[in-house]
């Protein structure tokens, strides 16, 4: 554990909290972002990509964005990306988040062209900065969903 989080049964202990209280939300796949989710499971990334126009589209919608095609297939991405803007966070957010503390939340632009919000992980906060070259890693949350995160390329950057 790093300095300054705090483990969960301190929370609970502290704030007087049931096991429910501490649940994170995961995502739930819809009809079209359910291909997304079924990838992240298997460790790939994928995109929803127009089949008229090229467009790609993240998160998935109905239709494309550009040309409101609703003809589309799913492209395995790189996994790379660069990180436009992160935030620490180091309160003030959901209890469930508390023993995560601080963490980032970011924005990435994927090599591919869409922007995605999700956390960087395994990365030194002082040496974070916009512009810096990322990678997916995916974390198992639980047996049925897995979160695409994503960590510095350069190895001098994690922490
Ligand atoms: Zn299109």
């Amino acid at each position: 554990m790093a300095s300054g989080q705090i483990d969960i049964e301190t929370i609970k202990a502290m704030l007087g909290l049931c096991d429910e209280d501490l649940v994170k939300p995961l995502p739930i796949p819809t009809k079209w972002s359910k291909p997304f989710w079924e990838a992240a499971l298997q460790h790939k990334l994928v995109l929803k990509k127009c089949s008229k126009c090229g467009n790609i589209d993240h998160p998935p919608y109905m239709y494309c964005t550009a040309c409101m095609a609703d003809d589309h297939e799913w492209v395995e991405a790189s996994g790379k990306g660069t990180l436009a803007a992160y935030a620490i966070n180091i309160f003030g957010v959901p209890f469930p988040f508390w023993a995560d503390l601080p963490y980032v939340v970011a924005l990435i632009d994927l090599a591919e062209g869409p922007r995605m919000i999700s956390n960087i992980v395994e990365c030194d906060h002082d040496r974070l900065e916009n512009g810096m070259e990322l990678e997916v890693v995916f974390d198992d949350v639980t047996d049925e969903v897995t979160l695409p995160k994503w960590r510095p390329v350069d190895e001098s950057r994690r922490g």
